[in-house]
């Protein structure tokens, strides 16, 4: 049995997302499919029950302001970039490069496919 686990610290669960964020878009065919809407679907989701109130609070902020765009792989990946850099702004932390070589090399395929 697995026991004794704590709960997820606040940076854990954040890195979490993004990993989750990331890789969902970035692992989205590049030739619409109709799943960017079920991608899209998953933010506006986390706007509304993300678990931490002040992110919260603040992406879906972000998300009104910025809505994402749902019909293209790239745009979209691209979206969580910028939404991600949004949060690292505010906590003093480096930007990301938001192109999609970069972010390919950092959250392209996860070697899944097969
Ligand atoms: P993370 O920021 O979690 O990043 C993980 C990895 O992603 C990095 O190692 C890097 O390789 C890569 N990366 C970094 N930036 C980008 C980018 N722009 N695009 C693509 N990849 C990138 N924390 C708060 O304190 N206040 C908030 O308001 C807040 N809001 C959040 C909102 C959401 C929706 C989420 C998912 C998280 C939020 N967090 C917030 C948590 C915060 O963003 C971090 O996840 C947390 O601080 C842990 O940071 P980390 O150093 O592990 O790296």
């Amino acid at each position: 049995l697995i026991q004794g686990e704590k709960p997820p610290t606040k940076e854990e669960m954040g890195n979490a997302y993004w990993t989750a964020i990331h890789t969902l878009a970035a692992n989205l065919q590049v030739e619409a499919t109709g799943a960017e809407e079920h991608a899209c679907n998953l933010i506006h989701a986390i706007a509304k029950l993300y678990p931490c109130l002040e992110c919260r609070e603040h992406f879906a902020q972000f998300v009104a302001d910025n809505p994402p765009n749902c019909s293209s792989r790239n745009e979209l990946l691209i979206w969580t970039c910028r939404a991600h850099n949004e949060v690292n702004k505010r906590n003093r932390k480096p930007l990301f490069a938001c192109d999609v070589s970069s972010l390919d090399g950092r959250w392209g395929s996860c070697g899944c496919e097969g």
